[in-house]
């Protein structure tokens, strides 16, 4: 097993060409995915695995639950579900063999509250509400974190990677460089941007962050602004990939400032992913990052970096899986 120096002389940071192979920058191509439509209610989730939270949110709107019941209860599904390894208690651990979870939730008022570098904790999007809800706080983390869920009456979890966790991390520490990796075969944050038929709107976003990342490192995910962004007077933005990236950028605040100025969510979003590029000139082969936004009107907008990103779109008509356009294939 490598020892902590080497993992930190190879760390991301250090590192420009390691996890994706040189790429064809300049061959921007764009999917016709995207309509100009508006549409409300209408919920936003990243990935595949956006579909059965979609599911699950739609639902709650129907039975007359609020649109952050709604992203709440959809992203529960995902941190619940075995076979995703990069949300929940499921998920590939850093580089110490322990799985640690970060989240977020933010309603258009301007409430939000978010947890980070969170263990044992089944559902730490309801953590995250809670801190939102019954703290005078916005965020909590680590052990402070677990001690207030234990307040709360959520269970502990017993720390156990899951089978293919550990078959994976096992495998990983053969590999003797510390690597983290995002979107190769395990990124894949749950976030989830909605807006109800009045035009309220509410986000959330839950992840075990990067495979393999230093004990303590906390991503985009719980950072308010950047991997969540909602204001009732715009609309609503969330992220996912590397989330080093996304930080420097506040992505998602600057998403739903950019519509504040006009831009449409599409607008908005490609414009993000040039300002995060224009920040990594010397190792942009190496991210992805992809944005999902929504305005209070009903219209959306999504982009990534690189080929790849996918995200769930539900409205009235249905549930659809969308790949988003992107600037590199
Ligand atoms: N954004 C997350 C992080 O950096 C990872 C992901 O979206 O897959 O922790």
């Amino acid at each position: 097993m490598p020892d902590r120096r080497t993992f930190i002389k190879n760390s991301i940071f250090a590192s420009t060409s390691l996890v994706l192979p040189t790429l064809f920058r300049g061959d921007e191509r764009r999917t016709p995915s995207i309509s100009p439509e508006k549409y409300k209610p209408l919920l936003l989730s990243t990935w595949n695995h956006g579909v059965a939270a979609n599911e699950k949110a739609w639902s709650v709107l129907q039975n007359s639950g609020s649109i952050l019941d709604a992203v709440e209860e959809g992203v529960r599904v995902t941190e619940a579900d075995g076979k995703t390894m990069s949300v929940g208690l499921h998920g590939y651990p850093d580089r110490e063999g322990i799985v640690t979870l970060d989240a977020s939730i933010m309603k258009g008022d301007g409430s939000c509250g978010s947890v980070a570098f969170v263990r044992q904790i089944k559902h730490p999007i309801t953590l995250a509400r809670k801190v939102m809800e019954k703290t005078p706080h916005v965020m909590l983390v680590g052990e402070g974190a677990r001690q207030f869920a234990i307040s709360e009456g959520m269970p502990l979890e017993e720390e156990k990677l899951s089978e293919q966790a550990e078959e994976r991390y096992n495998e990983w520490k053969e590999e003797e460089e510390y690597r983290p990796i995002i979107n190769i075969e395990n990124h894949d944050t749950i976030c989830m941007v909605g807006v109800d038929a009045a035009g309220n709107l509410a986000g959330s976003c839950t992840t075990s962050g990067m495979s393999f990342k230093m004990h303590g490192r906390v991503g985009d995910s719980p950072i308010i602004g950047s991997g969540l962004y909602v204001d009732d007077e715009v609309g609503a933005a969330t992220a996912t990939g590397m989330g080093e990236a996304i930080i420097r950028i506040n992505g998602s605040f600057l998403i739903v400032e950019l519509m504040r100025q006009g831009r449409t969510p599409q607008e908005a979003c490609e414009e993000a992913v040039a300002r995060l590029i224009s920040k990594h000139e010397n190792d942009i082969d190496d991210i992805q990052a992809g944005f999902i936004a929504v305005n209070r009107e009903g219209e959306h907008g999504s982009y990534a970096v690189r080929d790849g990103f996918n995200f769930a779109m539900h409205h009235r008509a249905g549930n659809e899986l969308i790949d988003s356009p992107y600037k590199y294939s």
